[in-house]
């Protein structure tokens, strides 16, 4: 049955799919068979998950890549690199299938002298998953389709509270995405709460800079 307005329009949450417009809430309660060591419920795909992961590789070096995976042996054979930028480059030219961009920082501890000022990682990685929440729930109620890519983010809110992590990351290189990111942003910021004034001014600003 649709709703009063049409088709449901539902957003995904973990055991269920709730309409943004009627309210209704269906369970989707599924067993997960593929991996049996796994909790046994089905989880979806979390965007908030992805997201901890992502700053969890950077600020605790966890999860890294396995001892077995060969971007090890790669890193061994490339002689000297010394900066997060060298790393990437000589990622970038490898022929790994997998280039553990994500996990930039534990790469540099291991194989480069390269350092940054000691920060509170705790508390950063805190501040991040709740600007990032903020963000995410304001958009899931939202008509956006396309969600910001992960990295943007990182960078916007590292860049925002100027801490040295931001050398771990990919610089900007579409001046085009980043105008449509941030305009996504600035339709959702109304609706986001707690959103951090430093990253509230370092957007209108980018505004300023990139879109009049
Ligand atoms: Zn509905």
């Amino acid at each position: 049955m649709g709703c009063d307005h049409g088709d449901h329009q539902f957003i995904n949450l973990e055991y269920c799919r709730v309409c943004t417009t009627c309210g209704i809430a269906e369970k989707r309660l599924c067993l997960d068979t593929f991996n049996l060591c796994s909790s046994p419920m089905v989880k979806n795909y979390s965007r908030k998950l992805r997201f901890k992961t992502k700053i969890d590789r950077m600020f605790f070096n966890h999860p890294k890549p396995q001892p077995t995976d060969p971007v090890w042996v790669f890193l061994q054979s490339c002689g000297t690199i010394t900066c997060p930028r060298e790393v990437r480059q000589a990622l970038k030219n490898s022929k790994l299938v997998n280039k553990h961009y994500d996990n930039l920082k534990t790469i540099c501890d291991c194989f480069t002298d390269f350092k940054i000022k000691k920060e509170d990682t705790i508390e950063l990685h805190g501040f991040m998953v709740s600007q990032f929440n903020s963000i995410h729930s304001a958009w899931n109620f939202s008509q956006n389709l396309k969600f910001f890519s992960y990295t943007w983010l990182i960078r916007l809110f590292l860049t925002a509270v100027k801490s040295g992590y931001i050398a771990y990351l990919k610089p900007c290189t579409s001046k085009k995405r980043h105008i449509r990111y941030l305009r996504l942003l600035d339709t959702l910021m109304p609706k986001c709460s707690h959103l951090c004034d430093k990253i509230v001014n370092h957007v209108k600003s980018d505004i300023r800079l990139y879109c009049e």
